[in-house]
């Protein structure tokens, strides 16, 4: 019998919390960065496919409108 590891599920932080990403909540998007800010990997932040991107996305639009920083020397 192949032994299985009992596999923790993940679950995306926005999946359980039942809400997307947005640039609003740039507070909420920090810690989906390094700190040096750049976006984490999607195996650091357990995010699923869609919401990877979609943070990705918004992390960005934030950038531009200055609530977050492109980089931290
Ligand atoms: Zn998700």
């Amino acid at each position: 019998m192949a032994i299985k590891k009992p596999s923790k599920k993940k679950v995306c932080y926005f999946c359980e919390n039942g809400r997307d990403p947005n640039y609003k909540n740039y507070e909420e998007l920090r810690q989906f960065m390094t700190e040096r800010a750049r976006i984490k990997s999607r195996r650091q932040t357990n995010l699923c496919n869609r919401h990877q991107r979609l943070l990705a996305l918004h992390i960005k639009r934030a950038r531009q409108l200055g609530l977050l920083p492109y980089v931290v020397i």
